[in-house]
Order: structure tokens, then sequence, then C-alpha cells
């Protein structure tokens, strides 16, 4: 028996990322009767937590707060007995029957590993962006919206998440700037219809933003279009950036097939190239990434778990 793992418990499922596909995993796994243990490095829900209203998942006619509804999945997971643990996991060891997960001094022991690590808010890239986050530079609308009550902002990108944050922000923004980098949006057509309607929403067409300045705060953003290559500045107190996510996979390179852009290898089944490692969500090589599919996933994957500890029971 060692302090960091008192139990030297060897748990059937460890789960790894609290998003709706690790909350779907850990119910659908408990429920089952697989112990199962999740681990999350922030506030369980991932990015379905930071938004503000959730309009698409099913049952929620009027909608659903992000967080609320994670909330929800997470009391339903542990209801049926999942452990949820806060930790930052920084190695796993995927290969062998029993599968580890680490996070400094403590460890988790497993017979299998769901990954269900989602993706991160891709960053633009650009000069003064790193140093004005927290004064100006945001990738949460819900988290930071607030902050500019009367005040103008822009939001860089042109899918589904920039247009829904861009609505989402003139309930406090004076105006919402879309800067992206073609003339046409990337966005559900219902989307992209309510924001053209919308009196406080501007567009920056074929633009891109080359630098952000301010000292300690944001002043303003430089623009460049892509066609003509004229400069122009934007005045705004605020950006927020929703140019897309990259997965989470960094911790899994090497020890499961990842495809050219990072997102683990692994079929509607789940399994990945390593037996009893399944991936779940936005970090697996999928076509449409949403809520419902990232539970979907989590749904698959615990089942698929169970299969396999069955299978290999001793
Ligand atoms: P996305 O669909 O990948 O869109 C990213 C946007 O950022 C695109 O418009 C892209 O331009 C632009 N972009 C990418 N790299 C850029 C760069 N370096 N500089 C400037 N612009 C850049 O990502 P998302 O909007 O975050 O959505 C991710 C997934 O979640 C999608 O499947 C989406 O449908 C889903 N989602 C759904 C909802 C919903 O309400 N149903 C809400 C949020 C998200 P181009 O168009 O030119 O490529």
């Amino acid at each position: 028996m060692d302090d960091d793992n008192p139990t030297s418990q060897i748990y059937d499922v460890a789960i790894v990322g609290a998003g709706p596909a690790g909350l779907t995993a850990a119910l659908y796994a408990a429920r089952s009767g697989l112990s199962t243990v999740m681990i999350e490095r922030g506030v369980a829900g991932g990015q379905a937590a930071t938004t503000h209203m959730i309009e698409n998942y099913p049952g929620f006619p009027d909608g659903v707060a992000g967080p609320e509804l994670m909330a929800q999945m997470q009391q339903q997971a542990e209801k049926f007995g999942a452990e949820v643990v806060q930790a930052d996991v920084d190695a796993l060891e995927l290969g062998g029957e029993t599968k580890k997960v680490k996070s400094g001094s403590q460890e988790w022991a497993a017979r299998t590993i769901i990954l269900a690590m989602g993706a991160y808010p891709r960053k633009l890239g650009v000069p003064g962006e790193d140093d004005l986050v927290g004064g100006g530079v945001s990738y949460c609308a819900t988290c930071d919206g607030a902050f500019y009550k009367g005040k103008k902002v822009a939001v860089v990108g042109g899918g589904d998440s920039a247009i829904v944050e861009a609505l989402y922000l003139t309930r406090f923004a004076t105006e919402v700037t879309v800067i992206h980098r073609r003339a046409e949006l990337r966005a559900a057509k219902v989307l992209q219809d309510r924001a053209f309607n919308h009196e406080k929403v501007k567009f920056a067409w074929n633009s891109v933003v080359t630098s952000v300045e301010g000292e300690g705060i944001l002043d303003h953003l430089v623009l460049k279009n892509v066609k003509t290559g004229e400069e122009t500045e934007l005045k705004v107190n605020g950006v927020f950036v929703y140019v897309g996510y990259d997965p989470n996979t960094a911790l899994v390179k090497g020890q499961v097939g990842l495809d050219p852009h990072g997102y683990v290898v692994a079929g509607e089944d789940t399994k990945t190239s390593l037996p009893g490692v399944f991936a779940a969500g936005d970090l697996r090589v999928k076509g449409l990434r949403q809520v419902i599919t990232a539970a979907a996933d989590g749904a698959v994957a615990a089942e698929q778990a169970l299969r396999y500890v069955e299978e290999n029971e001793a």
C-alpha cells in the first residue's frame, strides 16, 4: 500500500476529462456496475460548461444553460457511484494490462481508460495576444462578456461558436464586430440570419487580426484585409477569439494512433489502436462535434469498456 494510492485499487474504468463525453461515460460505466473514477483538472463540464445557452440538446425546447446541463450530468454520474477527482493529469501509461493515470505523485490504476480530454481553443498566434489575456483578450464570452457592458468588442471567426458568442455579447456590448477571414460565414444559416438581422452586430469581411495592441489593457486591433492588403485599426475594449479548437492529445501522442491534426483515430466503436483504451468526444476523429455526439461517444465507450473488462476477467 502506498500513500499516493492508499487503497491500491485497480478501477475497472478510469476516465480522463469530464466534459459531456466523460460524464456520460461515467454515468454508463458506473450504472453498469463498473468501478469508475473520472479525473478532471478544472470544473466538470468542459467547453460545454462555458457555453451560456445550448439550444440543440434534445429535451430542452427553451434551451439549457451549459453549466446547468453539465452539473446535472455530473450529479447523475455520481448518483450511480462514479468517483470524480479534481487533478491535473500529467502522464498516462496506456499499454499493458493495468493502465495508469498520473498527476504529480498521485496515481490511479485501471483495467480500461476512456480518453475524453476534448479540445482547447485555438489562439490567433499574433503579437500582443498572450500579453493581453485578461486585459481584453478572451476565449470565453460566457466567462468574460459581462465585463463589457456599454463597451465595444470584436469576435474573431466565422463558425458556429463565433456567431453564437457574438450574439450573446450583444447583451452587454454596444457594438460587436465579427472579424472573418472570408466573405462568407461558416456558421449555420439560422445563426447567420440572427447575426445579419441584429443591429449591434457588424462585420469586417476578408479580414485577419495581425496584432493586438495596448499597454496592459487592449486599446485596438490591427486588421489586414486579405484581398487588398490594406491595414486598419479597430478600436475595441475586448476581443473574443473563436477560430476553432485543437485536440487535447499531447499526453497520448506516441501511444495511440493520431491523425495529422492530432485527433485520436478511433471509429464509432471508440476503440483506439490500444486494447482497453477508448476515445470519446471532441478529441476523436469525427464529422460532427456537438454535446450530443460527445455524450453518444461516452455511452459507446463505457459499453466497450464493460465488454473489455468482462472478456479479460481473470
Ligand atoms: P469551426 O467550425 O472550426 O470554425 C472556426 C472558424 O474560425 C472558421 O470560420 C474559420 O474560418 C475561422 N478560422 C480558423 N482559423 C483561423 C485563423 N487562424 N484566423 C482567423 N480565422 C480562423 O469552429 P467552431 O465555430 O468553434 O465550432 C467547432 C464545432 O462546434 C463545430 O462543429 C460547430 O458546428 C460546433 N458548434 C456548434 C454550435 C451550435 O450551436 N450548434 C455552437 C458552437 C460550436 P473559415 O470558415 O475560413 O475556415
